[in-house]
C-alpha cells in the first residue's frame, strides 16, 4: 500500500529557540499590551500565528542568493533575475518592484482609483480597501454567499458573485469602475480558494466591459494547488501552468512577496497598460525607489524570484494544504465551531460560535484571540467586527463585520507537527472552558485600520 504520511519536505538546519512564559506572566503582558495581540512582544509569544506575512523561513538556495544579490543602484542582475521569473509566471509585460504588497496598492489606486470610483473585489483585505479608501474610492466586497457560512463545506467559497458584479457593472459602467480585483486565495474569506472558471468568467465580463481586470496574487500557488485538487478537469496540469492559467486572464496584478514569495520582505505591481506602467514607474522613483529595485535590495530580489520558484513544487505545497487541513480536521473533531473546509494559509475559529454567550459588541474575536494567548502564549489574530466592523456616523449604530473569526495563520515551513498538536490541545481545553472567557470593549483607536493599535479592556 502507498506511504499516507505527507511530511514535511524539508530538514531544519536553523533553529531559533523558542521562549516559554508563565499564564501569570502572559496576563500582565496582555494588560501591558492594552488587549492588543499586535502590541505583544514576539519574544513574549511561544507560537507565532499573528500572520504568514514575512514569516516564512527561507531555504538555503534563498540565504545563498542574499549573499549573491546584485546591490548595483540601477540595472542589477537581481533586478533582471526576478523579472524573468515574475514574467514568465504571470506574462505580465512590466514587472514593478515594491517593499512589500500595499506599495503596490497605493500605487495602483493612486493611478486607478479616486473621488466617484467604485472598485469591487471578491473581498478586498484591509490594505487594499484602505488604500482604495485613501484615494477616495469605494470598496466593494462581492463574495458568493456561501462564503458566509463558516461550517458549509464546498470547494470554492473564495469566489466572487458574479451576478453581483455583472448587477454593479451594468449599474455604474467602466465610468466608475476603473478596474475590478479578484483576491486568491481570498484572505477576507478564510483563505478559501477561487476556482479557475470564477477567474475566466470574472475575466470575460471584465472584457465585455472594456474594464481592466487585476489580481490580488498574494497567495496564487495555493489557490493553484486547491484548483489542480478539486477542479475538473485539472488534476493532469502542473501548478505552474495553471498559476500562468490564471494570470492569463488578468491585466495585471498585485503581490505580496511576503506570503507565497517565501520572503521576510518583498512585493509587486505587475502590468500590461504602457501608460499606466509609466505612471506607475514614476511614483514608484518618488515613493520607493528607481525602477530596477523599487523598495528593495538586490539580496531580497534574488531571495523572491529562488522564493517564486520554490513556492511552486508540489510536495511543498501538498505538505503546506494538508498542514493546514489537518489542524482544522483535529478541531472539527473536538466540536470547535472553525471555518470549513480548510483554506490555504490559516485556521479560522468562528469566535461567534465559540462564545455565543458574547454579543458582537463586545468583539468575540478579540476576546477569543486574546484568551489563546494566556491559554498557551498562541498568538491569532482577529478577523471580525474590529477589523472590519463601524459605527455608522451619522446614526452613532454599530454596524459589524459580517463573521467574527479568529485567524490562526501558518508561517510558512516554519513549525512542525507537534507545535500544531500543542495548538490544537489549546484551543481543545479552551473550549471546555469557553464559557469563563469574557468580552472586551474599546478603549481608544485609530481612524483606520484600527485592529492594528487600537486598545481594549475586559468588559
Ligand atoms: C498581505 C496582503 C496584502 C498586503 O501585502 P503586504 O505585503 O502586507 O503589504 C494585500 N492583499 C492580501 C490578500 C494580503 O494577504
Amino acid at each position: 500500500m502507498a506511504i499516507q504520511t505527507i511530511i514535511e519536505p524539508f530538514k531544519i538546519k536553523t533553529i531559533e529557540p523558542l521562549r516559554m512564559t508563565t499564564r501569570a506572566e502572559r496576563l500582565g503582558i496582555l494588560e501591558r499590551a492594552g488587549y492588543n495581540l499586535f502590541g505583544v512582544r514576539a519574544e513574549d509569544v511561544l507560537i507565532d500565528l499573528l500572520t504568514d506575512s514575512g514569516t516564512s523561513a527561507m531555504s538555503a538556495r534563498q540565504w545563498a542568493g542574499v549573499l549573491d544579490g546584485d546591490e548595483s543602484y540601477a540595472g542589477a542582475r537581481s533586478f533582471y533575475r526576478f523579472e524573468r521569473v515574475v514574467k514568465e509566471l504571470t506574462g505580465f509585460r512590466h514587472i514593478i518592484p515594491t517593499h512589500q504588497g500595499r506599495a503596490a496598492e497605493k500605487i495602483l489606486f493612486a493611478i486607478m482609483g479616486g473621488a466617484g470610483k467604485t472598485i469591487p473585489n471578491n473581498s478586498h483585505f484591509d490594505t487594499t480597501r484602505a488604500n482604495i479608501e485613501v484615494s477616495g474610492a469605494e470598496a466593494v466586497d462581492l463574495p458568493v454567499k456561501e462564503a458566509l457560512t463558516p461550517s458549509l463545506v464546498q470547494d470554492f467559497k473564495g469566489n466572487m458573485d458574479i451576478t453581483a458584479l455583472e448587477r454593479l457593472l451594468k449599474q455604474k459602467g467602466r465610468e466608475q469602475v476603473p478596474l475590478v480585483m479578484m483576491t486568491v486565495t481570498n484572505n477576507a474569506c478564510a483563505g478559501q480558494p477561487v476556482s479557475m472558471g470564477c477567474i475566466r468568467r470574472v475575466s470575460e465580463l471584465c472584457r465585455s466591459y472594456r474594464i481592466p481586470f487585476f489580481i490580488d496574487a498574494c497567495r496564487f500557488a495555493e489557490n493553484a494547488w486547491f484548483i489542480k485538487t478539486r477542479e475538473p478537469g485539472c488534476k493532469g496540469r502542473s501548478v505552474r501552468q495553471l498559476a500562468q492559467e490564471m494570470f492569463s486572464y488578468a491585466d495585471g496584478c498585485t503581490m505580496s512577496g511576503k506570503k507565497d514569495g517565501l520572503v521576510n520582505i518583498g512585493g509587486f505591481l505587475a502590468l500590461n497598460d504602457d501608460g499606466m506602467a509609466q505612471m506607475a514607474r514614476n511614483i514608484l522613483i518618488v515613493t520607493e525607489g528607481f525602477p530596477t529595485y523599487g523598495g528593495l535590495a538586490g539580496r531580497d530580489l534574488e531571495a523572491f524570484a529562488q522564493g517564486l520558484e520554490e513556492v511552486l513544487d508540489e510536495d511543498y505545497l501538498r505538505y503546506r494544504i494538508r498542514s493546514v487541513a489537518y489542524v482544522v480536521e483535529k478541531l472539527d473533531h473536538l466540536g470547535v465551531p472553525v471555518f470549513k473546509p480548510a483554506g490555504g494559509h490559516a485556521v479560522y475559529l468562528d469566535a461567534a460560535a465559540f462564545l455565543p454567550h458574547l454579543a458582537v459588541e463586545a468583539f468575540p474575536g478579540q476576546a477569543l484571540a486574546c484568551a489563546l494567548y494566556l491559554e498557551g502564549g498562541i498568538r491569532s489574530c482577529e478577523i471580525g467586527s474590529v477589523m472590519f466592523g463601524r459605527r455608522d456616523p451619522a446614526s452613532g449604530v454599530f454596524q459589524p463585520a459580517a463573521m467574527e473569526l479568529v485567524r490562526l495563520a501558518i508561517p510558512r515551513r516554519v513549525y512542525t507537527q507537534s507545535h500544531m498538536d500543542y495548538v490544537v490541545e489549546c484551543i481543545g481545553g479552551l473550549y471546555a472552558r469557553r464559557e469563563s472567557v469574557r468580552g472586551v470593549r474599546i478603549l481608544q483607536e485609530p481612524p483606520l485600520l484600527r485592529h492594528f493599535t487600537a486598545l481594549f479592556e475586559p468588559h
